[in-house]
C-alpha cells in the first residue's frame, strides 16, 4: 500500500478471483466457467465487429439491448448492459446504497457483495441461513434496507421459490430489492416478469456461465424503467464505453443460439445431478444445487486436504464458505466425462487416505 491511498480506501479487503492458471493441463472445476466453447456463429460476430475497431463501441448497446428485450418479452428501456454483471452490481450498489441506504444479504452468498457495500462505504447486514445454509425468506419481509439475493444462491445453489421473491418485493416498497441469476439459465426459472409488477425490484444476468462467454464480460440487469435509468445514470458517470464492440456483437448473437444452449445446458445438469448423488454415496454432504456447481463437504476429509489431493490428480476446484460454511469445496459441473473422472479421483484420494490409516 502506497502513503497516498486515502484513509476511505485502506481497509477495502478485494475480492479474491479463482486461480486462472495458463499453460498447465488442469480441468478448471474452480470458476463456474462453461466446459463448452461459445458457438460458432457467436466467435464470428465477434470476429467481423474486430474490423471496425477503430471506432468507439455503441454506448447504448442499441441493438443488444433490442435483441435482450424481445427475448425477455420486456423494452429496450427496461435493460442496462454490464462489463460482466458484477459491474452491473456494482452499478446497482452505487445507484441504490449510501450512508442512509444500508444493505442486507446472505451471511452465505457471493462473495463480492460486501466488498461492492464497502468500496462506496455502505452499511451492510448479513442475515444467517438456517443450519443447512438456506435462505430463510422470512427473515427478508418487512426488512427496510436493500436486499441482494443470488438465486440460485452461490456457492450452495440452493433455491427460493419465485413467489417468495414477490413478497419480498411487496413488503419492502421503500427499498430496491436485487435477484442475481447468475445461474437461473440451469434452473429454468427467472424473477424477470415479476420486474413489471413491483417498482422495486431488479434482476442481474450473465452470460459468463450458461453463454459461455465468461471471457467476454458482459452481464445486464432487467428492471422497472426508472431502475434501469438509474443504473445509466452511474454507467455513464463511470464509464460510457463500458462494453467493446465484439462483446456487443457476440451477446447479441448467443441469442440467436438457444437450442445449442439448451441441450448443453441438459448436459451440465444431468452431469451436476450425477456428481452430487456420487459425493453423497462416498460419503459427502451437499447442498441441493440447481446451478452449474455442487457445493459439499466431507465427513472426515478436510476441504484443504481435498483441494491438495484434487490438485494432484489434475483437478482444480475451489474452497469457499466462511464460519458455518467453512471446508466446503465448490466444484464446478464440467463435461460428463470430466465429472466422471472427477469421482475417479475423489475415489483415489479416499482410497490412498484409507492405506494410510
Ligand atoms: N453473481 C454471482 C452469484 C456469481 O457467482 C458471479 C460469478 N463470480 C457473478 C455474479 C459475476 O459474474 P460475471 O461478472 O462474470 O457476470
Amino acid at each position: 500500500m502506497s502513503r497516498f491511498l486515502s484513509a476511505e480506501r485502506r481497509a477495502l479487503t478485494p475480492y479474491t478471483p479463482g486461480e486462472q492458471p495458463r499453460g498447465a493441463k488442469l480441468i478448471k472445476l474452480n470458476t463456474n466457467e462453461a466446459p463448452f466453447p461459445p458457438p460458432q456463429s457467436v466467435v464470428d460476430a465477434a470476429a467481423n465487429a474486430a474490423q471496425r475497431l477503430n471506432l468507439y463501441s455503441d454506448p447504448e448497446g442499441t441493438a443488444l439491448r433490442a435483441a435482450l428485450a424481445a427475448y425477455h418479452g420486456v423494452s429496450p428501456e427496461n435493460i442496462s448492459l454490464g462489463n460482466g454483471s458484477d459491474e452491473t452490481l456494482a452499478f446497482a450498489f452505487a445507484a441504490f446504497g449510501g450512508a442512509e441506504s444500508a444493505f442486507a444479504f446472505p451471511d452465505v452468498t457471493y462473495g463480492f457483495y460486501p466488498v461492492f457495500a464497502s468500496l462506496y462505504n455502505i452499511p451492510y447486514t448479513e442475515i444467517q441461513t438456517d443450519l443447512s445454509l438456506k435462505i430463510r425468506t422470512e427473515d427478508y419481509i418487512e426488512l427496510g434496507k436493500n436486499i441482494v439475493l443470488a438465486n440460485p444462491n452461490a456457492p450452495t445453489g440452493e433455491t427460493l421459490p419465485i413467489d417468495d421473491l414477490a413478497r419480498v418485493a411487496e413488503s419492502n416498497p421503500e427499498n430496491v430489492v436485487i435477484i442475481d441469476e447468475a445461474y437461473a439459465d440451469f434452473w429454468g426459472e427467472t424473477a424477470i416478469p415479476l420486474t413489471a409488477k413491483y417498482e422495486n425490484l431488479l434482476v442481474t444476468r450473465t452470460y459468463s456461465k450458461s453463454r459461455f462467454l465468461a471471457g467476454a464480460r458482459l452481464g445486464y440487469a432487467v428492471g422497472p424503467a426508472e431502475l434501469i435509468h438509474d443504473l445509466e445514470t452511474v454507467r455513464y458517470c463511470f464509464n460510457p464505453y463500458n462494453l467493446n464492440s465484439m462483446t456487443l456483437a457476440a451477446g447479441a448473437a448467443a441469442l440467436g443460439e438457444d437450442a445449442y444452449y439448451k441441450a448443453r445446458w441438459s448436459e451440465i445438469t444431468a452431469a451436476r445431478d450425477y456428481t452430487q448423488n456420487a459425493l453423497r454415496g462416498l460419503g459427502f454432504e451437499t447442498t441441493d444445487s440447481k446451478a452449474n456447481f455442487v457445493f459439499a463437504r466431507h465427513a472426515d476429509v478436510s476441504g484443504a486436504e481435498l483441494l491438495a489431493g484434487l490438485r494432484k490428480r489434475g483437478f482444480l476446484a475451489r474452497a469457499l464458505g466462511r464460519e458455518r460454511a467453512r471446508d466446503r469445496l465448490r466444484i464446478t459441473v464440467g463435461a460428463a466425462e470430466q465429472m466422471r473422472a472427477f469421482i475417479g479421483a475423489v475415489e483415489d484420494i479416499l482410497r490412498a487416505r484409507k492405506e494410510l490409516s
